[in-house]
Order: C-alpha cells, then sequence, then structure tokens
C-alpha cells in the first residue's frame, strides 16, 4: 500500500506542535522531551471508560523499548532487532515493515538487549538506527530504503538502541558500547543526502594526532583540556566509555542541541585513567550547536564515574520560575541518584537533591556545583554495597513534565549493587569490560539473606517538584524496571509496569485510579495523540532489557519470551489481551555425578560469561532462555552451543575461545544444581498452594 500523505515533519511544524497536539511528531512529542500532552478527553473523570480499541503483534519477543511517532495518522514504531512498523494509527493495520536483517550475533556485543526506542520521521522519510551502527533513511510512504550509512567502525562492539533526532535538516545519532572498550561519540548526518556532517567525540583523542573525520577544529582547545583530565594513556586503549547511548533535546531559541553522555568504559577508573581525574566528558550534559557540532558547554554529574554512572538519561527543557525568576533550564535525573536543574543557557547548575537513596555522594556543592564524594562510595580497598547501582537510580525509560502540576515523573529504581574491584581484570574487547568483580552478583545462599536482597529491590513512580527538589508522592511496585511515563493535561499520568499492568494515575495526587492487565512486562514510555475528534494512548508491550537479562528476578509473566505488542486505547473501547506467556514446569534434571568443587567452579564461571544474559543465579528474567528449564535435548547439545556457536543465528555466540570443554562441563554441572533446587521449590510450592 502506498500512502498518500507527505509525512512532511519540519522544523516549524515541530516547533507549532507544542500547541497542537494531535500528532506525536518527535521522539519526546516536543523538542522540549516534556512527554507532556495538552490533551484531555481522557481525564480523571472519564479515564474509567478506557479501553483497548488495536492491538498489531510485532515479530520479536525481546525487549519492547520505542516511543512511536504518530504523523499525518500514521504510526511508526520499532521492535526488537531494529525492526520498523506503519500502521494505520485509527485501526492499527500494518502498512508496511522494513527488516534490516541485523546479524543475530551482534547480541553478543550489545550489553542491554537487541532494543530500540524508535525513529524519526522528517520530510517524507523515516530514521532508523540499528543495532549492528547502521543510520537508515526510509521512504515514509513506502518503507523502501533511501540511502544507508555505517556510523562506526564494524570491527568494533558498537552498536545503536537509541533513537535517531533531526535538527536543521541533521539526522543525530549517538552510540552504544562503553562495556566493551569503546570511545563515545555522536554524528550529524544529512537528512537528504545521508553525508557526515560533523561529528563530536565525548572522549579525547589522543592530543598529539590529527582531528579525525568530522571534528569541529573550533573544538580542538575544549578537547586538549579535556585529555587533560586523564591520567596515563589506558584510555586511548581501552576506549574510555562516555558514549551517547540515548537522550538528546533542542532549543530552537538557544539554537543548542543537548546530548547525555555515559559511563567510564571500564567502569573501576584506574583500568582507563590510572592517575584518577575528572575523565571529561564522561557522565555529562553537553551542548552543542547543531550546525557544526560545536561544543559551547558541559556539566558532568559524576566526575571520575567509577559506578557505571550514565548521563544518558532523559533530559526535560522546561522554564521554571526559581526564586522570583523564570529560569531556562534542563532537568535530568542520571543513574548516580540527584535529580539535576540546570540553567540550559551556560551550563551551570541550579539545584541538585536527592531523589533515591545515595551512598557515594554526601551532596552536590551548590558552588562548585561538583558532587562530594564520600569514603562509603569507594570500592578501590574493599567490596562496599552502593547506592544506586549500575542500573541507576533511573535508567533509560523516559520520565515526563507536567506543567499544570510542576511535577516530574520519574520512573525510580530502588537498587544497590556489591562493588569490588576485580584485581585480575584484564581488558578483552569480547568480553564486559567492567573492572568489577562479577562474582559479587552470585545470589546468597542464605535463605534470609536472599530474602532480603529481594525485598531491597523496588521499583517507585515519584512525583517530584524540580523547583523544590523534594518528592511530592510516590507509588510503588513490587519491581523495578518499569516503564516510562505519560503525562497529560487530563491530569493524568500514564505508566506500564514490569507485571504487565498499565496503570493511570491522577497527576497532582498520585492517586491510582485505573489499570488494566497486559499480560507481559511493559518498559517503553507510552504516547497519545487524536484523530477525528477522538483520543487515544498507545504504548508498546515486551518485557526486556538489562534488568530483565541478568537480574535473576523473574516479573509475574516470565515464562517464557512473547512476542511484543503494540496496544492502542480509547475511550469506550473493550478489546482485550489473549493470554500470556505459558508457566514454565521444571523437567527433572539430569543425573550429574559433578563434585562440589566443579559446581562451585561452574558458577564462579557463569557469573563471568553467562550471568549478563542468562540471570544471576541462573534465574531467568523472561526474555531469553532460562538455562534451568534445559530440556534433555539441548543438555546433550550443551558443547556445541555454548562452544561451537550453534545458535549464533539467535544471538548465542560460541565461546571456545574463552572456555574450555571442562569449563562448560562445570557450568553444566551448576545448572543441573540449581534446576534440582528449583525443581524441588516448584514442587514445595505446588503442595502448599
Ligand atoms: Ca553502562
Amino acid at each position: 500500500m502506498v500512502l498518500a500523505a507527505d509525512f512532511d515533519i519540519t522544523q516549524q511544524r515541530v516547533i507549532e506542535s507544542t500547541n497542537q497536539p494531535d500528532q506525536w511528531l518527535v521522539h519526546g512529542r516536543t523538542y522540549a522531551e516534556q512527554r507532556y500532552s495538552p490533551l484531555n478527553q481522557i481525564n480523571t473523570e472519564t479515564v474509567k471508560n478506557l479501553g483497548i480499541a488495536w492491538v498489531f503483534e510485532t515479530d520479536t519477543n525481546r525487549g519492547h523499548e520505542a516511543t512511536p511517532i504518530v504523523v499525518d495518522d500514521i504510526m511508526f514504531s520499532t521492535s526488537a532487532w531494529s525492526i520498523v512498523y506503519a500502521n494505520d494509527a485509527k485501526t492499527g493495520e500494518m502498512i508496511w515493515k522494513f527488516d534490516p536483517k541485523v546479524p543475530k550475533e551482534k547480541a553478543y556485543f550489545v550489553c542491554c538487549d537487541v532494543v530500540n526506542r524508535g525513529v524519526a520521521v522528517w520530510q517524507g522519510k523515516v530514521f532508523l538506527g540499528t543495532i549492528d551502527g547502521r543510520l537508515i533513511a526510509l521512504d515514509a510512504k513506502t518503507g523502501e530504503m533511501i540511502w544507508e550509512k555505517m556510523t562506526v567502525n564494524p570491527s568494533q562492539a558498537y552498536s545503536i538502541t537509541g533513537a535517531p533526532r533531526v535538527v536543521k535538516n541533521k539526522v543525530v545519532i549517538g552510540n552504544g558500547g562503553a562495556e566493551y572498550g569503546v570511545r563515545g561519540y555522536v554524528s550529524a548526518y544529512d537528512a537528504d543526502t545521508g553525508d557526515l556532517v560533523w561529528r563530536f567525540y565525548t572522549v579525547p583523542g589522543n592530543p598529539e594526532d590529527d582531528l579525525e573525520e568530522g571534528e569541529n577544529e573550533k573544538n580542538e582547545s575544549i578537547m586538549k583540556l579535556a585529555a587533560s583530565t586523564w591520567g596515563g594513556s589506558n584510555w586511548l586503549e581501552v576506549g574510555g566509555g562516555g558514549t551517547v547511548w540515548d537522550s538528546m533535546a533542542y532549543d530552537p531559541e538557544l539554537d543548542l542541541l543537548f546530548i547525555g553522555t555515559g559511563n567510564g568504559g571500564p567502569w573501576e577508573q584506574s583500568r582507563r585513567s590510572p592517575d584518577g581525574g575528572d575523565n571529561l566528558f564522561l557522565s555529562s550534559i553537553i551542548a552543542l550547536k547543531p550546525d557544526t557540532g560545536e561544543y559551547v558547554w558541559h556539566y558532568q554529574t559524576t566526575p571520575g564515574d567509577k559506578w557505571d554512572y550514565t548521563a544518558t538519561q532523559h533530559m526535560i527543557l522546561a522554564e521554571l520560575e526559581i526564586d522570583g525568576r523564570l529560569r531556562k533550564v534542563i532537568m535530568q535525573a542520571p543513574k548516580n541518584g540527584f535529580f539535576y536543574v540546570i540553567d540550559r543557557t551556560n551550563g551551570k547548575l541550579i539545584s541538585a537533591e536527592n531523589y533515591v537513596k545515595v551512598t557515594w555522594a554526601s551532596h552536590v556543592d551548590p558552588d562548585s556545583g561538583r558532587p562530594v564524594k564520600i569514603e562509603s562510595g569507594n570500592y578501590e580497598e574493599e567490596l562496599k554495597l552502593i547506592f544506586p547501582g549500575p542500573l541507576g537510580g533511573h535508567n533509560w525509560h523516559p520520565m515526563s513534565y507536567n506543567p499544570n502540576t510542576g511535577l516530574v515523573y520519574i520512573p525510580v529504581l530502588e537498587m544497590y549493587f556489591a562493588y569490588s574491584k576485580d584485581e585480575a581484570f584484564t581488558f578483552d574487547e569480547r568480553l564486559w569490560n567492567t573492572g568489577v568483580d562479577s562474582k559479587t552478583t552470585i545470589p546468597p545462599k542464605n535463605i534470609l539473606q536472599l530474602a532480603t536482597l529481594i525485598k531491597s529491590v523496588r521499583g517507585r513512580l515519584s512525583a517530584w517538584d524540580p523547583v523544590e527538589q523534594k518528592e511530592v508522592w510516590r507509588n510503588y511496585h513490587t519491581l523495578p524496571w518499569n516503564g516510562g511515563t505519560l503525562t497529560t493535561a487530563g491530569n493524568l499520568v500514564f505508566q506500564g509496569n514490569s507485571d504487565g499492568e498499565f496503570v493511570a494515575f491522577q497527576a497532582d495526587t498520585g492517586k491510582r485510579i485505573w489499570s488494566t492487565d497486559l499480560k507481559s512486562g511493559i518498559i517503553a514510555p507510552p504516547i497519545t495523540y487524536n484523530i477525528d475528534g477522538e483520543q487515544y494512548v498507545s504504548v508498546l508491550v515486551g518485557w526486556g532489557g538489562m534488568f530483565a537479562l541478568y537480574a535473576g528476578m523473574p516479573a509475574k509473566y516470565s515464562g517464557g519470551p512473547v512476542n511484543g505488542k503494540i496496544v492502542t486505547f480509547a475511550l469506550g473501547s473493550d478489546l482485550s489481551i489473549a493470554d500470556g506467556p505459558p508457566v514454565l514446569e521444571m523437567p527433572y534434571p539430569p543425573e550429574s555425578n559433578a563434585d562440589q568443587v566443579s559446581i562451585d567452579n561452574g558458577e564462579a564461571k557463569y557469573h563471568s560469561y553467562c550471568f549478563v544474559c542468562h540471570g544471576a543465579g541462573a534465574v531467568g528474567g523472561g526474555v531469553i532462555s532460562d538455562l534451568r528449564y534445559m530440556s534433555e535435548e539441548t543438555h546433550d547439545k550443551f558443547s556445541a552451543i555454548v562452544l561451537g556457536g550453534m545458535y549464533a543465528n539467535k544471538g548465542m555466540v560460541g565461546f571456545s575461545d574463552h572456555l574450555s570443554p571442562e569449563d562448560a562441563e562445570e557450568i553444566r554441572a551448576y545448572l543441573i544444581q540449581r534446576a534440582k533446587d528449583t525443581y524441588y521449590l516448584e514442587r514445595l510450592n505446588s503442595f502448599l498452594k
């Protein structure tokens, strides 16, 4: 089907959309990325009549994180593996689909699931970043490819999960890979031709070297300054990190593009910068000129990061009245636990307070704008339990800002992490490079310790007053990793959660006033739009991402992956979702005569090589195979899969260059033991029912 509309999104149209909320034209609805909609047909009175108007099933079963774009009544969205769908936004009917055919073994080099956060639409084209690092322009009417550029060195473990943004006819895209030894940057490509216009590196190169392709020579002095904040020369070999993997915002009046940068790579600072230092521009918000990539200012949230504290979290632009003065601010709740309000004209700190428990710093000094680090965050000498952990107090799940309530709605994670320096660390670009001992992720054997750990990990929706810097209301959920938020003029906040509920809260009070069960974990942020006088709310459903893969804490619907969905609601509709994934039942595990030493070795190796995807303690999160439930047939093929790469086409590469046949057998012995533990627990649970 060829569409008649032009999908002619222009700068002017995006700017005017602030007061014209019928469509959802750009990632955060407007360039300010507030994720606030002035639509109010669905409100605190009418929301009780909200029901499912249409459901579209995607054909991938891993995490769904996209924000759909709605323009000229067509919805453009993405699923896992960077697949794009164009659907009629009123009926859900698919118009076209584009699959960039990402090599599946790429999954191994992606820290946090093969997710994609959506496309950009601009003057008849749809722009997509792919897991393997390509930027692709499609014809919005047909889904046919117009141009394609490789934005990264494909021999390195770069990836793209973020949504491109288009500013002044330039498509801006960053990348991920900080755990795999890459050097972060952001690039701008000409929307018409796909030619590289500029590139800004977030980690300096060797000051002795020439500029790289696309680098602005006006940035030479600031890059020299950045290089002076790194010690030793390790970072030139291990990449340094600082990847621009998600958030951006644009202020057309100031003509500034804001980007957020990621953590240090490796995490543990001495492995990349042995003499310490701030390590600019890790964990920073940076303002650039969108025409040239010229540096304007930066604000570093976590100088000398060693906790994986990215500042790639969602950034919101707003005008706030602070001490009687209207201020142009940028707001961010990065992983490090502080909520920042920054003057976006100059990058100076206005205020910062912790929105979640923080033990690595006492506070942010208002004069210097720097965090005051404390000993409880220092794990150089001994293991420390530190708040927040590497998933942060808030991760990529977008927050939203409602100008009527003056509140920011943050999907908060309450999680700590046991950080311990890995003394045996060596850099290996085929592995996770954190410099932090991964064996601390082995769950405690003691049942009371385990119960305490599980109880301490929670999710929370916080309504935060950015002027007063304090929480106004909160709502808890059993698990963290709940979806991004949308807020509307109907005095509502919408959020999906890890248990598959889609919930409406009253925006000013936090009262939970409506919910429905969508039968698979929700991590994506909802959007809203209006066609022919009818307001719709839409959200992607599909459990996945980092917490789901690694945490070893299954959500309610975790009996195995089901395909993702786009679920769209309207008033007076009443479709429902068929049942969720089946409940898994453990086959009796095969016999093993491995001794306890081998099982313990297997446990340690599992937590070095396998847990990042298959879950701590071998407890899968319902996204990819839970290895405790392996069939006899899979046990027989174990070494062909683990060493031989038999399932490379599913994303499970072979590990023969890191594991010996004995290692693989010890890991299998550990899995059999975990399967037995689970088998008896399941039987016990069914007796107790
Ligand atoms: Ca990271």
